[in-house]
């Protein structure tokens, strides 16, 4: 039998190496970005247009390539940065792999400028698919200039992977400021679509992390100091009251890299302990600078996630330099030792049971049951909310939590507010529509301001959300079924989702030829225009989902509750005002649209009062 096992072709082994270094335009800037931090540039400037897709530049001033060099770059494993096995435990570069410039050339078309201060004429290289296209003399200005085009040419499934332009910039971002952070001593230059995105001028550390987050920045930040043998700390946290219920700006850096730790953050927060209220994150931007031989920084191939020595020490050492920074800038009572450390521990959800606003209120109230079918101008549909409370049966899962973590906040005061309703709502209760906009009623302490939009967007939202998960939605058959196209990509991400759009009342089904049939339709979308409808569901989809902080159910009821809610401009007849004021406050969540936007202000009696003096 003949030898079955054969060596991969060149090409071949460099696309797979690629999918490894290259997971989307962000990582060729990473790679990019830190071989002019490498080269000592000391101005940097990052071109990209299209979220990366058609163009990634990077030029710098740093100290070049020669001929050979410029060539040698791109092969595997060549690196100018480690010459025996020993230098990999004693680091100070970003990169030592070689792998990098070979990778990406292996799936991109890549123009290479570069030159030295001893050479007077530079080198350009084109390189597409691993081939060398053409090579020349050139003259142009000291140090190297990378352009990345027409990322993953050659991989159309590496290609329609991607997400859309504006997602693959946000992750271009993230890794701008995690460079930015690095080295406030670089100047960089961000260019997004032609336009300057981000200038940052040579400066210290503060003034980077304002200039990369804005002015209002300054006031937050409490700086962090300690050094011991271990381990140095430095940098800054954000004051507690300033912590924030996303993720965002959290930034450890070991030996200036980027490193992600959830052990080094769970000491951060740690040292919070008390002063956050539930779920918050406070902000940091914290530089460790530990031996480079006691950090392993080799054990993941996107080098994010390190091995320190002594992960314990440093946990503590971190803990207390906070704990300290706090202290001293008396953000926190940290010299109150009477405390109780098991009522302030903040990672125990202390009140993990969801607090359901009382509504006493009677559910099935609905006085205009027969205005609801009718269509005309008024759009205002009122939602049954007979056994509401029933929302979520026995669904612990993501989206109830959510829900839960807001109403710690929201449930008191609507329940307050809503206290005062119950006893209020009746026919007299007059509302009128101010500006076709805000829906205005009176409230036993002063004056309500609805937004119609928002409100009707909570409103569906809970609807939308209660029919997936109980399965009840309510179809409406088309006489005349409509016929809709869609991309293949499309047509993936709507297979994917249409369970949940079932439960909601969609109902289609796909021909043989690709074109989907829609024979049903929720109720509410009775006018909505259906083709727009399920594209903007099948976009929003496919970018919230990326960002992995909603479920499948709680992105599309967000999106349909948004397209098809009451828009501002339109008018109320006064029974739909009611109506929807009615079942805003029989929502879960009354306070906030699913945007997490207000969806009602009080003016209170003294504020109109005030007014007179
Ligand atoms: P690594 O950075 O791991 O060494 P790369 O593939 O990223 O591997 O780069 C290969 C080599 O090319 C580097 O070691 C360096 O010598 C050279 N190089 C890459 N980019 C630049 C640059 N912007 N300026 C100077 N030299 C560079
Ligand atoms: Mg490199």
């Amino acid at each position: 039998m003949a030898d079955i096992v054969r060596l991969l072709p060149d090409h071949v082994a460099n696309q797979i190496a690629a999918g490894e270094v290259v997971q989307r335009p962000a990582s060729v800037v990473k790679e990019l970005v830190e071989n002019a931090i490498d080269a000592k540039a000391s101005v940097i400037k990052l071109i990209v247009k299209e979220g990366g897709k058609s163009l990634i530049q990077v030029v710098d001033d740093g100290v070049g390539m020669s001929v050979t060099d410029a060539r040698l770059s791109f092969e595997r494993h060549a690196t100018s940065k480690i010459t025996s096995a020993d230098d990999l435990f004693a680091l100070h570069t970003k990169g030592f792999r070689g792998e990098a410039l070979a990778s990406i050339a292996a799936i991109a078309h890549v123009d290479m400028l570069t030159r030295t201060a001893n050479d007077e004429l530079g080198t350009q290289l084109r390189i597409e698919g691993s081939k060398v296209v053409s090579q020349e003399p050139v003259a142009t200005p000291k140090g190297t200039s990378v352009a990345v085009k027409n990322l993953f040419f050659n991989i159309p499934a590496r290609r329609n992977f991607l997400k859309s332009n504006q997602v693959e910039l946000r992750h271009i971002t993230d890794e701008f400021h995690r460079v930015a952070l690095a080295h406030p001593m670089i100047e960089f230059h961000f260019y997004n679509n032609g336009s300057e995105f981000f200038n940052l001028p040579k400066t210290n550390l503060r003034q980077r992390i304002v200039h990369v987050f804005g002015l209002k920045m300054n006031e937050r930040l409490v700086p962090v100091d300690e050094e011991t043998q271990v381990a140095k700390i430095s940098g800054f946290i954000c004051k507690p009251e300033y912590a924030k219920k996303s993720r965002g700006a959290q930034f450890f850096f070991a030996n200036n890299r980027f490193i992600k730790s959830p052990y080094l953050h769970h000491a951060v927060i740690a040292a919070f302990e008390g002063l956050l209220k539930p779920e918050r994150v406070p902000g940091y931007f914290l530089y460790l600078e530990v031996p480079p031989n006691s950090i392993d920084i080799n054990i993941h191939p996107t080098k994010t996630e390190v091995k320190f020595d002594d992960e314990n020490t440093l946990y503590a050492i971190l803990r207390s330099a906070i704990k300290h920074a706090l202290g001293q800038f008396s953000v926190a009572p940290a010299l109150d030792f009477e405390r109780d450390p098991n009522l302030d521990t903040p990672y125990a959800f202390q009140h993990k049971g969801a607090i359901l606003p009382k509504v006493t209120v009677d559910a099935d109230f609905n006085p205009f049951q027969e205005k609801q079918k009718g269509g005309g101008q008024q759009t205002y549909q009122k939602v049954s909310t007979k056994g509401w409370q029933n929302l979520y049966p026995g669904l612990e899962g993501i989206a109830s939590q959510n829900f839960e973590l807001i109403s710690q906040e929201t449930t008191k005061e609507a329940e307050e507010l809503f206290d005062e309703r119950t006893e209020k709502i009746s026919y007299e209760v007059a509302t009128f529509q101010y500006k076709r906009k805000y829906i205005v009623t009176t409230i036993k302490s002063g004056m309500l301001f609805i937004d119609q939009n928002r409100a009707h967007q909570r409103v569906l939202f809970e609807q939308f959300l209660k029919e997936m998960t109980v399965n009840e939605g309510i179809s409406q058959q088309l006489l005349f079924p409509l016929k809709l196209d869609f991309s293949n990509e499309e047509l993936r991400i709507l297979k994917e989702i249409k369970g949940s759009l079932n439960t909601m009342g969609f109902s289609f089904k796909e021909s043989e030829d690709g074109v989907v049939v829609v024979e049903g339709i929720p109720l509410s979308a009775e006018h909505g225009d259906i083709q727009r409808l399920l594209n903007e569901l099948i976009s929003n989809y496919r970018e919230d989902i990326s960002q992995g902080e909603l479920s499948q159910a709680e992105i599309l009821a967000r999106t349909l509750s948004k397209a098809l809610a009451v828009k501002n401009g339109e008018v109320l007849a006064t029974e739909s005002q009611l109506a929807l004021v009615n079942d805003l406050f029989n929502c879960k969540e009354p306070m906030l649209s699913p945007f997490q936007k207000m969806t009602y202000v009080t003016i209170s009696e003294g504020d109109i009062e005030n007014k007179f003096i």
